[in-house]
This record gives structure tokens, C-alpha cells and sequence, in this order.
């Protein structure tokens, strides 16, 4: 589920809200996306997919993540637009489109990368 926005990164250029599939986003009055339906997020990962500046973050899980911090925690931790990174989406970084992401299928599991 979509759990954040990094309004300092944003550069409002509105391709998530584009490409959201159903509707989770308005766009707010200074142009970063407010998330107006959070509900109806369905775990699909292609805002942050194509956010040109890594202000995403989508968690695996399809409801919201408690251990998900703030943003300064989030970016910290490197967690905003690492699903983009993983698939090798942006500037510099290698094509992924062999690349499986996904989220660990238990608790003693890791999250699948092959
Ligand atoms: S993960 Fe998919 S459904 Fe959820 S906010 Fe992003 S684009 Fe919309
Ligand atoms: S895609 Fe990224 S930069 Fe563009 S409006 Fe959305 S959060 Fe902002």
C-alpha cells in the first residue's frame, strides 16, 4: 500500500496521479498528490515505478505497515523509491525487467528478489 509522499522531493509533475489505476490521488493545491483514497490502494507500485525523482514509497503489504516511520525515518532508511530502484527504473541504473520483486510470504521468509 502507498504509505508516503516525500513532499520536498516532489516536483509535481503528476505522473502518479496518472497512472494510478484507481484514483488514490488529488492533486494538492501546490501540486504534490495528497492521498485522498488511501483505501482503495491496490498494492500495484506503478506510482513510485514512475516517479522521476523517488518520492514514493508503495509497502508490499496491501494494508498500511505500522512499522512504516515518518518521512525522515523512510528516507533514512532508503525506503522512498526502492522498488523503482530495484527494477532498474531512473537515471544510471540497470534495466530490472527480468528482476521478480516482491514481499516476503511469511514471517520467517525475505522478500523475493530473483
Ligand atoms: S500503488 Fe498503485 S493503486 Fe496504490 S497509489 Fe500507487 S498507483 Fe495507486
Ligand atoms: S510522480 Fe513523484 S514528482 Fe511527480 S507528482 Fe507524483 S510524487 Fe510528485
Amino acid at each position: 500500500m502507498i504509505e508516503l509522499v516525500a513532499a520536498e522531493r516532489c516536483i509535481a509533475c503528476d505522473k502518479c496521479i496518472d497512472v494510478c489505476p484507481t484514483d488514490v490521488f488529488d492533486r494538492g493545491v501546490d501540486g504534490v498528490p495528497v492521498l485522498a483514497r488511501h483505501q482503495d490502494c491496490q498494492t500495484c507500485f506503478q506510482c513510485e515505478a514512475n516517479c522521476p525523482v523517488d518520492a514514493l514509497f508503495v509497502s508490499p503489504l496491501t494494508t498500511r505497515d505500522p512499522g512504516v516511520g515518518d518521512i525522515e525515518s523512510v528516507t533514512r532508511s532508503g525506503l522512498l523509491g526502492s522498488y523503482r530502484a530495484r527494477i532498474g527504473w531512473g537515471a544510471g541504473r540497470t534495466p530490472g525487467a527480468r528482476v521478480g520483486v516482491g514481499p516476503a510470504l511469511g514471517p520467517d521468509s525475505v522478500a523475493i528478489i530473483s
